[in-house]
């Protein structure tokens, strides 16, 4: 995959909060009786990208392709089997965890499952203050008070904090993670699938939610997801990745526009739409997702693309900007 130089690609002038070089995050697949490593599952597989400050960056794909495991390598929660991330231009990849520490306040991550990532036992209170007790020396009436500011910012009411997660709706839970991971005051925060798990309804006020916080806040936002629709109202910049790889990369509109990579194009023609006007015709995918532990030779989406040709089953496409900001991985464009 082409490495975009720091400062040296077409957005030469833009702020990038995090930049990712070539990043590889491999699991080792273990057999036999003495557990040796028998291959690896290449979950990212050579991922360069950029987040300019301020911006939403979508990352979306099916479920395997990886997205996740990118978020948790960028936050530093899994190590990177190979690559770099610099965030604010600090080479944060091989830090150990005390220096990391600082850099920790600033890069939070709002998961999925509201349920599962708020420790029940705790109440609301204790769980927004816990990252305040880590990493400040707030008092405890300061730490209270930042709490009852940010149940507020997130539409709950003061009382809250003296209830237990159970006590509230899946939405309202999304708000307290939401709360919490802004306690910190980060910079950049991950967003894996934060209304996945979520009523419709309950959705667009979430989204709103982090869109009006976004603008208060001065927060940058990597919002992932396999919901494309939802990718599109929040985001400025998507990413698509495909088995470990980013297969096209361009500004919303240009993306949802004018898809460029097969990959793209069948994804967008499975979005269900009652305008005739944004009607596509249906691309259907054959077989399914090949296995990341051994991906196909050359183009990893050559199995499945209804424009494969010899090239595709050689060459590994690189990820090459064809106009302004747009990237694409295809041998049809290269
Ligand atoms: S490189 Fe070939 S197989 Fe891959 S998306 Fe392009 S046309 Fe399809």
């Amino acid at each position: 995959m082409t490495v975009i130089e720091k400062g040296k690609d077409s957005a030469q002038n833009q702020d990038f909060i995090l930049e990712a070089h070539n990043i590889k995050k491999y699991f080792p697949i273990k057999g036999g009786i003495l557990r040796h490593t028998i291959g690896h599952v290449k979950a990212v597989d050579d991922v360069s990208l950029q987040v300019i400050r301020g911006e939403t960056l979508g990352i979306v794909g099916e479920s395997g392709s990886g997205k996740s495991t990118l978020g948790r390598v960028l936050l530093r929660l899994l190590e990177p089997t190979e690559g770099t991330i610099f965030f604010e231009d600090d080479d944060i990849s091989k830090l150990g965890n005390r220096k990391l520490r600082p850099y920790r306040r600033d890069m939070q991550i709002v998961f999925q499952d509201p349920f599962a990532s708020l420790n029940s036992k705790m109440s609301v209170a204790e769980l927004i203050e816990e990252p305040l007790v880590v990493q400040t020396k707030m008092s405890k009436s300061e730490r209270n008070d930042k709490a009852i500011h940010l149940l507020e910012k997130v539409g709950l009411r003061a009382e809250d904090r003296l209830k237990y997660p159970h006590e509230f709706s899946g939405g309202q839970r999304q708000r307290i993670s939401i709360a919490r991971a802004l306690a910190l005051q980060p910079k950049f925060v991950i967003c894996d699938e934060p209304v996945s798990a979520l009523d419709v309804s309950i959705q667009a006020q979430v989204l709103n939610l982090m869109c009006d916080l976004q603008d208060e806040f001065d927060l940058t936002y990597l919002f992932i997801s396999h919901d494309l629709s939802v990718v599109k109202h929040i985001s400025d910049r998507v990413a698509v990745m495909y088995l470990g790889r980013i297969a096209e990369l361009a500004p919303k509109q240009a993306l949802y526009d004018t898809p460029l990579h097969p990959y793209t194009n069948a994804l967008l023609s499975a979005i269900p739409t009652t305008n005739r006007k944004q009607r596509r015709e249906k691309i259907i995918l054959s077989g399914d997702l090949p296995s990341p532990s051994n991906p196909p030779s050359g183009c990893a989406f050559r199995t499945r693309c209804p424009k494969a040709h010899e090239k595709c089953s050689i060459e590994r496409p690189e990820l090459l900007e064809v106009n302004n900001g747009h990237f694409v991985a295809c041998h049809l464009y290269n």
